[in-house]
Parts: C-alpha cells; structure tokens; sequence
C-alpha cells in the first residue's frame, strides 16, 4: 500500500493498532539499495505491520549539499519495497510535510557537534525534525535506523531519551558490497575509479579491526593506522577520523569495552562516510 497523505497513514495505523499489531518504521530517502532492505528484513523480524517512508528532507541537506541531485526512482523503490514484504510506503510531499512555515525544531546538543555534525550545520536538527514528525504521525512500536550514520542512531536515541518518545530503536549492521565498499544511495555519483579508489575506507577500517584484535587499545595508535592507510589513496580527502564511545560519541584515548571508528573522506565531489563498531565481546 502506498500512501502520501498523513491522514490516511494515521488512519491505517489506527486500525493496525486496533488488532493489535506491533508497528514497525523504517525511515528512508529513497533510491534503496540492500541496505535499505536489511532493515525491512529487521523491521518484519521486530513487529507485525512494517512501514517504510521515502522522502527526501530538505531540511537535513546544507545550501551546498546535494538536495537537488539526490538520486530517486520511487518506482524501482516501490517494487522493492512491495517484494520484500513492506506492508506500508509513505510517499509524502515537501508541501504534505512542511505545509506552512515551520517555527519549530528538534535540536539534540552536544553529541551533534562532532563527527558529521561539525561539518554539516543543521543536518541533524533537519534529521530530527523530520523523524520526530514521522514518530508523531506513525507512532510506531519500533524504528530501524542503519549503524552505516552511526551518529544518527546515537542521535535519534538521545532524542527518544529525552523526550519520553515511546519507540523502540533498533541499529541495524553495515550492509557492504562483495568488495567491501558500504552501500549507499551516494555511491552513484562515483565514477568507476571513484569507486575502486572508494574501497580504502573500508580497508582503513580494516587496518583498525586489525590492530584492536590484535590487543592495540590506544586510540591514537589506531586513527594513526587508519589515516596512514586512507593516505596511500590519492584520490582520497579525509575529512574526519575519529574514535569515540558509540553511545556517548565521546572521544576515547584508551578503548574500553566498545568503540566506534567513524570515517568521512571525500572521493573526487563525492562525501562518504563509514565505521567500524568494535566491541570486546565480538
Ligand atoms: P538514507 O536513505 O540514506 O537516509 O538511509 C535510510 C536508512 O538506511 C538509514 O537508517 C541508514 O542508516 C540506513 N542505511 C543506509 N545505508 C546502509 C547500509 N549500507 N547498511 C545498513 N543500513 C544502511
């Protein structure tokens, strides 16, 4: 079913609550790929009526991102959704979800500083804006987001936190492909030497899961190997290396328990991100 009014998506959920069924959400700008698909597989695994939206947000993208040139194919998106076994797609326009001026937004400080917030202004008040608004017009049981934005898992968490939302966040792995580069909706734009030079993210992060398995627990080691590997690509801009607590995003000079290696490096215009969440017990 799919459906691009708000009215009509509280009406369904209304009678799906009404049998008793647990709703799942998985929020997504479209052009999906196996990622995207992973959570629809863990949605349909959590709850009894799985809902995904497709919507490009203006309001997460920056005056100079890449809003206008996003990829979409809401047809070979639907197709998708339908055989994997979405039960419901929401299709809103801009207009459906920012109708009149909109003085309202949901800021999550601090841990919005670092990583991909300090270089990109706003993006996560756009982010929680809009998945605030779809939490209130779904209300859904459970929400899938990718560990692939792990900053945004931890976000979208603090914000639930905060403001007593009654949702379950479920992260869900890094899907990558055979090669190893994650997949991502942005991989389009690489060139096909782009997308050879693209795969040194994942083998940074490979270098990493390498020294921590090997007992390596000072940090600065680690982002040293990390940084020395993305060098060896001259293609490759790093834009940021970090290690942090995956909850708290706290920089970390000794790993403890856990610990996130987050990345983002340009390839030619193209910004990627990636990470590695390490544990002990993995
Ligand atoms: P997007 O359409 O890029 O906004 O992504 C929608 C959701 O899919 C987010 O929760 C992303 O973290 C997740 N996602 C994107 N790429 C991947 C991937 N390669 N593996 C797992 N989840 C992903």
């Amino acid at each position: 079913m799919v459906v691009d009014k708000i009215k009509d998506i509280r009406e369904i959920i209304k009678s799906q609550k009404s049998q008793n069924k647990k709703i799942g959400l998985v929020p997504t700008m479209g052009y999906l790929h196996e990622g995207h698909l992973s959570l629809i597989k863990k949605a349909k695994e959590n709850s009894d009526f799985v809902c995904a939206s497709i919507f490009v947000n203006p309001i997460q993208f920056g005056p100079n991102e890449d809003y206008d040139k996003y990829p979409r194919d809401i047809e070979r998106d639907l197709k998708l959704l339908e055989e994997n076994g979405c039960d419901l797609v929401f299709t809103p326009s801009v207009e459906e979800m920012y109708p009149n001026e909109r003085l309202t937004t949901i800021t999550v400080r601090k841990i919005t500083d670092k990583l991909c917030g300090a270089y990109r202004p706003g993006h996560f008040d756009g982010v929680c804006t809009v998945v605030a608004k779809l939490f209130n017009i779904f209300t859904p049981d459970i929400a899938v987001f990718g560990q692939k934005d792990a900053q945004q898992v931890a976000v979208i968490k603090k914000m639930v936190e905060d403001l007593n939302i009654p949702v379950e966040i479920i992260a869900s792995p890094i899907v990558r492909d055979k090669d190893g580069l994650a997949l991502s909706s942005r991989n389009t734009y690489l060139t096909h030497d782009e997308r050879r030079a693209a795969l040194i993210l994942n083998k940074s992060l490979k270098e990493a899961e390498k020294l921590l398995a090997a007992g390596e627990r000072s940090a600065e080691k680690i982002l040293d190997a990390v940084r020395k590997t993305l060098e060896n690509e001259p293609q490759c801009k790093v834009q940021y290396v970090s290690c942090v607590h995956p909850d708290t995003l706290d920089d970390l000079n000794t790993i403890g328990d856990k610990a996130l290696i987050a990345i983002a490096c340009y390839i030619g215009n193209t910004r990627l991100i990636d990470n590695l969440l390490w544990s002990v017990d993995k």
